[in-house]
């Protein structure tokens, strides 16, 4: 008998059929024999829903507020599996973040795991009940309910499964597993059997939303194997797993892109040392994450300074700058929110030579300028035009062979 998590995202709740279906699913894996811990988002577009609401009243409303308010959507979820699971005679236990207890710290909108204390849990299993915990929640120290962060559900999963020492942690979703890309922007994208920890890390980093990024730390930290799969259609999906489980890599494993960004220049400031501090250091006092970087050579002394920032950072982080600007001499601020981030990433990378020119090359056949880049070991990222973003995808996944099976 094995112990397995079992997420299911907003679409696999979305109504009462659905909820049903998952009801059904849970209630099969107990007649194989194992205990379930299942965790669920809001039902679909909930979450979008209560933002929205909050924002009508105040477009920066108070973060803990909105944490009390964004959690109800899966506090109703999980109490509707629990009586689904009932109807169909099967004993079932409802939990909120709280009631597990998950204590997180005190970050409201972006809160981290700390600690799961797993006694209730357990003692539930036990007596035979299949526990369902209301993804994306918990408590900080204060007693204060707090939230993980958009797509923080599947957080919640891995590191239950971490906490319990689960055999399998199964995130069921709307696809039938992790692709090459995108499949919605490129149609000829392929499941891929499995993928590693670190390349999953990096095309979640880089805006790959089929698994939250810090729900893949957690596996990789914690070596849970965890396994996409789709709600509605049965089949392998894909598993998440250590390097050595995986085949010869090849160079490029996936693409991934980011609509979430914005980029920031600095005209004509004073090139001397100190200046990228000064320049970057009151951005990251206000937490706001700076990404790709680009300083110009110098002409009569002055130099270009360029960044990108989270778009939904852009505003805060241009005011900011205005005053920096001033104070440094500076000519201008400019920014460009018609920018996005399209990223290879491999570990295969790593051993072979050449994948930045291809990915050059491919880019410039489109005609499709490459305004940044930035590389690591196992990636390369450039930064584009808003409007070439699927071209661009659709070109490096064919420059990398990605539709075809992997050799
Ligand atoms: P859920 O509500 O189940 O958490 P999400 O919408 O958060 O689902 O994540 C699933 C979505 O992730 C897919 O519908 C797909 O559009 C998107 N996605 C982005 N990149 C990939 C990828 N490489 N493979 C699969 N899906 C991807
Ligand atoms: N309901 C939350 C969101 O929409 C968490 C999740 O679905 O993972 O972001
Ligand atoms: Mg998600």
């Amino acid at each position: 008998m094995a112990l397995i998590v079992q997420k299911f995202g907003g679409t696999s709740v979305g109504n009462i059929e659905r909820i049903q279906a998952v009801a059904e699913r849970v209630l099969a894996t107990r007649a194989a024999g194992h205990d379930v811990v299942v965790v669920v988002s809001a039902m679909s577009g909930e979450t979008d829903r209560l933002v929205k609401l909050a924002r009508e009243i105040d477009s920066q409303p108070h973060p803990r507020e909105l944490d009390a308010l964004l959690s109800t959507g899966e506090q109703v979820t999980i109490a509707l599996l629990a009586m689904a699971l009932h109807s169909k005679g099967q004993m079932a236990l409802s939990l909120t973040g709280s009631q597990v207890p998950i204590e997180t710290d005190a970050a409201h909108n972006k809160a981290r795991i700390e600690r799961i204390d797993g006694t209730r849990l357990r003692a539930a299993l036990a007596a035979g009940q299949v526990v369902i915990v209301a993804g994306f929640q918990g408590i900080n120290q204060h007693g204060d309910i707090t939230t993980l962060g958009r797509g923080g559900s599947d957080t919640t999963a891995v590191a239950l499964a971490a906490a319990l020492q689960a055999d399998e942690c199964a995130i069921y979703t709307d696809v039938d597993g992790i692709y090459t890309t995108d499949p919605r922007v490129e149609g000829k994208a392929r499941r891929l059997d499995r993928i590693t920890y670190e390349e999953m890390l990096e095309m979640a980093s880089l805006g790959a939303k089929v698994l939250q990024t810090r729900s893949v730390e957690f596996a990789m930290n914690y070596r849970v194997p965890v396994r996409v799969l789709s709600s509605f259609q049965d089949g392998p999906g894909t598993l998440v797993t250590s390097e050595e489980n995986c085949m010869e890599a090849p160079r490029v494993s996936g693409i991934a892109f980011s609509r979430n960004e914005a980029k920031i220049t600095v005209v004509a400031v004073p090139d001397r040392p100190g200046i990228a501090s000064a320049i970057l250091g009151p951005v990251s006092a206000a937490n706001i994450n700076v990404d790709v970087i680009l300083q110009n050579i110098s002409e009569d002394g002055k130099t270009d300074f360029t960044f990108t920032v989270e778009r939904s950072d852009f505003e805060r982080a241009m005011n900011i700058l205005r005053g920096v600007a001033r104070e440094l001499g500076a000519d201008d601020v400019r920014g460009d929110t018609g920018i996005v981030k399209v990223s290879a990433v491999g570990v295969g990378m790593r051993s072979h030579a050449g994948i930045a020119a291809s990915m050059f090359a491919a880019l410039a056949q489109e005609n499709i300028n490459i305004q940044m880049i930035s590389t690591s070991e196992i990636k390369i990222s450039v930064v584009i035009a808003e409007k070439y973003l699927e071209l661009a995808v659709r070109a490096l996944h064919s420059t990398f062979g990605l539709e075809e099976a992997a050799s």
